[in-house]
């Protein structure tokens, strides 16, 4: 059997698209998933649509996702170049030869006679009226000979019709008189997409095609191709659409106003990579079991094309924000403190506090890392609150009780010879003990003047051990001074 090989193929627009992602995976995890190779290869015949720095953006996103290509221009392969621009002497020889074996044609219209075609009924909404289809040979040779600018074109059959099968689609047949004799090479010698692809992909031995569904009425014509070579047709995977949710509860294509739909956006906003690999696998695609949660080496070896779906997948943000509160539980401290780290200074600054002890109560507690500098805001500065705080029905603490457990907390804690986590629990917990009330008698008024604020990360303990003596005894001393 063939060795199976998947290309991703994206053109360096600058943007990752978690549509485009989530090809990329498929085409990993189909080619990993059967010890086959992926291929990355650059679109960028469009020089018109050139953007500077656009092709790092594909490499920094497969790296973090985790999808390591096997070849591409950035670490070669027996199939280079992998940038299409640097390929451009390769496509004209075919195209000749198509047009030898009459399955193309040139085609010397000029720009304002194609545009004339457009204010016709039957052209308004473009094609081409196949005006240099047949022109005779002599006069062919006349317009060469005299330089006269001109593309290559797809001659297609007139009648008929063309069938393929996709492994997500099924069976699909066009009629053969709705395709356009498409442009192979344009003026500047360059080949469209349309032609490039073809010939890329059986140049460097693809086995599986897996792209957008967008591109599937396009594959009559690319099918029509590899048949003029006598070229083996690979396999068709294509993806259905993702989508979002319209605030009124339709769906519509996922875009910028259902939420971010950029990768970068997602990291950005506090997503995991892991979190959105994992997420995005499972759009369009339904494993076996009931599992939800899979690594990427999990992926690897469950995938399978057969499970994919055509139906439009829905984008869902608070299921991607599940699968990342997920994998931040199943983190080490260690891992998860490096990457809140940015976000806990953001909000602590350079205080000298102990950013580990910090994630440790984030940690249960975060969904999106993003959410914490808000949720941790008091440690850097004690925000103005109300005296009303320190009054909770749980806590069974008023406004007599409140002061009176505040101030016995205040001189356990000033007595402690050491400040850990330990000595203050124990101390608190002793004070209530000894006091003969909850708990929560003694810790609520302590929190609240600790933190200002009714929902905190971590308790009270944590918080005092981690703003450190002087600090949590200051912060009481006015939380008493309140109470007064
Ligand atoms: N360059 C095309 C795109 O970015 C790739 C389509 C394909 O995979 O064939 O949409």
């Amino acid at each position: 059997m063939k060795k199976v090989r998947t290309r991703y193929a994206p053109s360096p627009t600058g943007f990752m698209h978690v549509g485009n992602l989530r090809t990329a995976l498929y085409e990993y995890l189909i080619a990993k998933s059967q010890g086959g190779d992926f291929v990355l290869r650059i679109e960028d015949t469009d020089q018109e649509r050139y953007v500077e720095g656009a092709v790092d953006v594909i490499y920094r996103t497969l790296k973090t996702a985790g999808l390591k290509h096997d070849e591409g221009p950035d670490i070669g392969g027996d199939f280079g170049p992998y940038v299409q621009s640097e390929r451009k002497d390769l496509y004209l020889p075919y195209a000749e030869e198509l047009i030898k074996k009459g399955h193309a044609y040139r085609c010397f219209c000029t720009k304002e006679r194609l545009d004339a075609l457009k204010n016709t009924e039957e052209f308004a909404n473009g094609g081409y009226d196949r005006h240099c289809r047949n022109l005779p040979q002599e006069e062919i040779d006349k317009l060469l000979a005299e330089g006269t600018p001109y593309v290559i074109r797809q001659k297609m059959p007139i009648d008929g019709t063309t069938t393929f099968v996709d492994k997500v689609f099924g069976e699909i047949t066009a009629p053969n008189s709705e395709l356009q004799d498409q442009i192979l090479i344009k003026t500047d010698g360059y080949p469209t997409y349309n032609f490039a692809n073809v010939i890329d992909d059986h140049l460097m031995g693809i086995t599986h095609v897996v792209r957008g569904n967008e591109y599937l009425s396009s594959t009559p014509k690319y099918n029509l191709l590899y048949e003029a070579f006598g070229w083996e047709i690979p396999v068709y995977v294509h993806l259905p659409l993702i989508m979002g949710k319209d605030e009124n509860g339709d769906i519509s294509k996922l875009s910028k106003r259902h939420g971010s739909t950029g990768f970068d956006d997602l990291i950005a906003e506090g997503y995991l990579p892991q979190a959105i690999i994992n997420y995005i696998a499972l759009l369009g695609w339904c494993p076996d079991s009931n599992n939800e949660m899979f690594t990427l080496a999990e992926l690897e070896k469950e995938f399978s094309v057969d499970r994919i779906s055509k139906s439009p997948a829905v984008f869902d943000y608070a299921k991607l924000e599940w699968f990342n509160g997920e994998y931040i539980k199943s983190m080490t401290v260690e891992d998860f403190e490096k990457i809140a780290r940015p976000f806990i200074r953001q909000a602590i600054g350079d205080k000298p506090l102990d950013t580990l002890k910090i994630a440790q109560i984030l940690q249960q507690r975060t969904t999106k890392l993003t959410q914490i500098p808000e949720v941790i805001d008091f440690f850097a500065e004690l925000p103005e609150y109300d005296a009303e705080m320190f009054i909770n029905k749980k806590s069974k603490t008023n406004a007599e009780n409140a002061p009176v457990m505040l101030k016995a907390a205040y001189d356990e804690l000033k007595s402690l010879p050491e400040w850990t986590n330990q000595s203050i629990h124990d101390s608190l917990i002793g004070l209530a003990e000894k006091l003969a009330v909850k708990n929560g008698t003694v810790m609520w008024p302590v929190r609240i003047s600790a933190a200002g604020k009714k929902v905190t990360p971590g308790g009270a303990v944590e918080i005092l051990d981690i703003l450190g003596r002087e600090e949590s005894l200051s912060r009481i001393e006015k939380g008493l001074e309140k109470l007064k």
